[in-house]
């Protein structure tokens, strides 16, 4: 630039670049007073580098390529971090924004209450795991306060891939700090429902002790293998625990029986339903997780887990979930539960000895397509079982 005439020097751009080059430079606008350089990121009006434009322009420039949605999540390295499923679940339901805050079910249902029981702030996902005073304190004291601190002003989904592109978060950094988010919501459901309270700077600790004991189980368990003897056992983090049980007769139709209980082993209700319909095994442990999903819906279980001893309705309703891809047997019926409970409900696998009550219920004979209900105090038939199954409960 020849700086006495404020205009670009045509001759050394001639020498010096390609003609391409020297094109695009020449459109360069020249400013009539000097002024010093510095740099300016044109992803953001401000001009100032940040994650929340990179991602921005990372997305657009994915989308206008792919013509479709993109996202910059690595999923992959997700789902391959040493970490029990259920937390990958949950991550996947956090990212996606559907983790059955008060905003997000009051947005899906009209009903409810969107206020946080701990500030009464509006209770959305990054009210819950960033902003909320109470949080705050949860993270500030643990060794993933930096992590933490990344997310400021971005969504749940920036800040996965804030954590991610950075390089500087280890494997073993971001398990940890799934499993925290994890705690941070049982402990916000335990908190509210039971009014327990666990002080906030105990929280992390408690996330890594867990995580600790996980991984020393995994490499026993793939040294030893112990056999595992299946035992009803109250829901670890959510507030109530379902089980689910379908019964098939030979032309007598099918019986579907749900029976709910609390984190202290308290009955809160059964219920058995007949149908004449005769469905196929499967399709019958569908109707069954339905009619419970129903059934905590009506009366208000959830969040909640839902126990199922069928392992392919179970997987059905996972693949469902994560992929979206082939059409299966009773797949409308599992799209209808998933889209009215948006991920408020954790449906499991448990063996058959741990879903004794609801088999109990399953296989009492009703009249035909009533629902029978027990609230409060359970039916004389099942009263042996909930006590065996308290009984087995190791403390
Ligand atoms: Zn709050």
């Amino acid at each position: 630039m020849d700086t006495e005439t404020r205009t670009w020097n045509h001759a050394l751009l001639q020498t010096h670049f390609l003609p391409q080059d020297k094109q695009n430079i020449l459109r360069i606008p020249i400013l009539r007073q000097p002024a010093e350089d510095k740099r300016i990121w044109g992803r953001d009006k401000s001009g100032l580098y940040s994650v929340k434009s990179t991602y921005k322009a990372l997305r657009a420039s994915k989308e206008a390529e792919m013509g479709e949605i993109y996202t910059p999540i690595n999923w992959e390295r997700i789902w391959k971090l040493q970490i029990p499923p259920k937390v990958k679940v949950f991550a996947w339901r956090w990212i996606r924004n559907i983790i059955p805050t008060g905003a997000n079910i009051l947005k899906r249902t009209t009903k409810g209450c969107d206020e946080c029981p701990f500030c009464g702030q509006e209770e959305t996902q990054n009210h819950l795991f960033q902003d909320c005073s109470w949080v705050r304190r949860v993270w500030c004291p643990s060794s993933l306060k930096l992590c933490f601190q990344k997310g400021k002003d971005l969504t749940c989904e920036e800040w996965m891939v804030a954590l991610q592109e950075t390089e500087t978060e280890s494997d073993e950094q971001i398990v940890l700090f799934l499993a925290a988010l994890w705690f941070i919501w049982g402990e916000r459901n335990s908190q509210c429902w039971n009014k327990k309270k666990l002080e906030e700077f105990k929280i992390m600790g408690k996330a890594e002790r867990w995580l600790d004991e996980y991984l020393e189980y995994q490499q026993k368990g793939s040294e030893t293998a112990p056999r595992h003897v299946a035992r009803w056992k109250p829901p670890d983090i959510a507030a109530f625990k379902i089980n689910v049980d379908a019964a098939t007769f030979a032309g007598a139709g099918t019986g579907l029986g749900i029976v709910v209980r609390d984190r202290n082993e308290g009955f809160c209700c059964a219920a058995v339903r007949r149908t004449r319909i005769q469905w196929p095994a499967e399709l019958a442990e569908l109707q069954a997780i339905k009619f419970g999903l129903e059934i905590a819906m009506e009366k208000g279980f959830v969040p909640g887990e839902m126990d199922s001893d069928c392992l392919r309705a179970v997987q059905q309703i996972e693949k469902e979930e994560m992929s979206m891809l082939e059409e299966g047997v009773g797949s409308a019926e599992v799209r209808e539960m998933i889209d009215n409970f948006d991920g408020s409900m954790e449906i499991r696998f448990e063996g058959r000895e741990s879903n004794k009550a609801a088999h109990t219920m399953a296989h009492i004979q009703r009249g035909w397509d009533e629902t029978e209900l027990w609230a409060s105090r359970p039916p004389i038939f099942l009263v042996d079982q909930l006590i065996l199954d308290s009984c087995n409960i190791s403390h």
